[in-house]
């Protein structure tokens, strides 16, 4: 192992091993010690649980409440919704789940101390919209992890968890994970009886519309890196929906959410030229997708169809008609207050555009594609559901696990259930520890054990980058370029091209086809390769590089997925130019993929789509 054989390895117990402590982790670590009153749960995160995840800066609603005590919405109206806005496919059982459960959390978030808008009328929580009320949450990530705080034995903050690992006994089960200190540089080798992966999203596999010192703002969080799908993928779990990518129209640059402009102050589009433009396109999107245009709410993807063909009709750009709505003092506090509480930077941006939206109606664009399972896509790891709800066929043991033993995931990890949002995110992650401790307790003393070879390759594999630069560098030719390595941020912006350009990113209209995932494929396979000799600087950098490495994975993933679904179910979202149509005989099914690390090859196949609820 060369320089770097003398780091420290530190071992953890665990018997829950949660991964990542943003709102699924912080939930299941706070669920885990209710049912396991004695056993040892463990959580361990990139950053500090204080403030990560994309709830870190706060949010100004809570997107996912029934408000079942006031009858206001049954669980079953939220998995028509759902289903409705994800054309067709979704897996109804673990929507439904959530959505049983998720008023109880909510209630939890209140009773910690978040507070909360209500209706001076009724004393109800104020609505934002039909799923939404809104708080003042700009500390919500702190207060909700207070609660995972008090419930874990042990958090370990600014670790990296880079690879799970496989039990020495039993083959496709889970034994614990390794990762590395991104300030001490210690590597880390965690057992747990079960892991709960929540490690969140994927935001830069496709290049951002931001570019060059503005390339750190992207709509999701840019530090949510795909490590929820890399470290299932790479031990072999099989992940669905992964095709899913969601695009989102936001303001223009500063990419500020438009939710509660629409639904609380109730502010419309408009095309340059100040015209309605989505009835221009009602026929044409229906010759696309048939009657799932009619549907109520329209698909979000459909909405996105809607200005994208009208921008590139040439009346673009589609703008947010706000000088009516900031007439009203309240409303124009509401508007503002709305990113101070989430995105601070578009008031920023927009202060420094010289845009007020009382006096100029502020430009929307559609931002580059993300990947994630909880918001209006599910892309994700395919999970077993749950044991009173779930069709035969989706289920394989414990709610939530994956179809590797003793792998649970939550929130944006678990493919087929979009909608979630932080609420339900961290009830998924409630749902999961509880399913995990059983799983723990159903073990009795067949326990997974780890191996020391494998933590042991793994440990001269992470650290390897730094090996490369140090003796990279010497050869530097200009600046930081060596032939001999290739730096995370080139790399990663190498992806983001191919991604981009092949995959269906913003460069190409989101258009792709047959002959285009291949070649994105080939090239992403040169750029695996190419990533063995990935340099890392210092620590900071190694985790850029393993950043990278989790992106690349996700990527070959999204790519598989695209190109195996022959239709286009999502205008707005992508396009198979191919197959430009929605195709519900052939494809109103789930994708499912598995990679074998050992022949690096994909297995797709479809899974059937179970209509449970009318
Ligand atoms: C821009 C934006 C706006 C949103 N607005 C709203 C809203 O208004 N209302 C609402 O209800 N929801 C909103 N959501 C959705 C909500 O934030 C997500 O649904 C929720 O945070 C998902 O929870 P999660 O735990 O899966 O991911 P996260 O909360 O993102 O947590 C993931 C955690 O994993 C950690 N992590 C990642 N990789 C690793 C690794 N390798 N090792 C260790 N730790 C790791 C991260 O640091 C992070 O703490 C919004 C999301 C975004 C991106």
């Amino acid at each position: 192992m060369g320089l770097f054989s003398n780091r420290k390895t530190i071992f953890v117990d665990s018997d829950v091993l949660v991964i990542g402590g943003g709102m699924a982790g912080c939930g299941a670590t706070y669920e885990a010690r209710y049912w396991g009153r004695d056993l040892n749960i463990v959580c361990v995160e990139k950053a500090n649980i204080e403030r990560s995840g994309a709830v870190a800066q706060g949010l100004y609603a809570i997107n996912c409440y029934m408000g079942m005590q006031w009858d206001e919405n049954q669980p079953e109206d939220h998995v028509r919704y759902a289903r409705n806005d994800l054309m067709g496919l979704v897996r109804e059982d673990l929507g439904y789940d959530i959505a049983r459960h998720v008023d109880s959390s909510v209630h939890k978030f209140e009773e910690w101390g978040l507070p909360f808008m209500k209706d001076p009328k009724t004393g109800r929580y104020l609505r934002e919209g039909k799923w939404q009320i809104m708080i003042h949450g700009e500390s919500y990530k702190p207060i909700v992890a207070e609660a995972a705080r008090k419930a874990a034995t042990e958090i370990y903050n600014r670790i990296m968890v880079t690879h799970l690992l496989m039990d020495k006994k039993k083959k496709n089960r889970v034994a614990g994970a390794v990762g590395f200190n991104v300030r001490t540089g210690d590597f880390y080798v965690f057992r747990g009886k079960a892991v709960i992966v929540g490690a969140g999203g994927a935001s830069h596999i496709f290049k951002p519309r931001s570019t060059g010192e503005g390339m750190g703002r992207t709509w999701y969080a840019p530090w949510s890196s795909a490590s929820a799908y890399a470290l299932p993928i790479q031990v072999g779990a099989k992940m669905t929906q992964m095709e899913n990518r969601i695009v989102l129209t936001r303001f223009k640059d500063g990419y500020g959410p438009v939710g509660a402009y629409f639904l609380h102050l109730k502010t419309y589009t408009e095309n340059v030229n100040g015209e309605e433009y989505e009835s221009t396109w009602y026929k044409d999107t229906k010759a696309m997708v048939g009657d799932y245009i009619d549907r109520h709410p329209v698909p979000t993807c459909l909405r996105n169809h809607a200005i994208l063909k009208e921008v590139a009709a040439g009346r673009g750009p589609i703008r947010m008609v706000t000088k009516e709505a900031f007439k009203d003092p309240h409303l124009e506090q509401v508007g503002w207050e709305n990113f101070l509480g989430m995105t601070i930077g578009q008031a920023v941006v927009w202060a420094s555009q010289n845009v007020d939206p009382k006096h100029t109606n502020p430009e929307l664009t559609t931002s580059e594609p993300y990947v994630m399972g909880s918001h209006a896509t599910c892309s994700g790891a395919w999970a077993s559901g749950p044991e009173d709800y779930a069709p035969d066929e989706y289920q394989w043991g414990y709610n939530r696990m994956m179809t590797v033993d003793g792998l649970f995931g939550a929130g944006d990890t678990i493919g087929g259930t979009a909608h979630k949002f932080s609420s339900g995110s961290f009830t998924e992650g409630r749902i999961a520890a509880k399913a995990a401790v059983r799983y723990i307790q159903d073990m009795g003393t067949d326990e997974p054990e780890v191996s020391e070879e494998e933590y042991e390759n793994f440990k001269a594999e992470v650290f390897r980058p730094l090996e490369t630069y140090k003796v990279g560098r010497n050869e530097i030719v200009a600046g930081t370029v060596s032939p001999s390595y290739i730096l995370p941020l080139h790399g990663l912006q190498r992806l983001e091209k191919i991604m981009d350009e092949y995959v269906g990113g913003i460069s190409s209209g989101y258009m792709t086809n047959d002959w285009g995932l291949n070649k994105g494929l080939e090239h992403l396979q040169m750029l695996k390769e190419d990533l063995e000799y990935l340099g890392a600087e210092d620590l900071h950098q190694l985790m850029r590089s393993w950043e990278l490495k989790h992106r690349l994975l996700a990527s070959f993933s999204v790519a598989h997925h695209t190109l195996f679904r022959k239709e286009t179910r999502w205008p707005g979202y992508y396009y198979r130019g191919d197959h430009m149509k929605l195709d519900d005989k052939n494809w109103h099914c789930f994708t499912l993929s598995q990679y074998d690390a050992k022949s690096n090859e994909w297995a797709m196949e479809k899974a059937p789509v179970y209509h449970i609820i009318d």
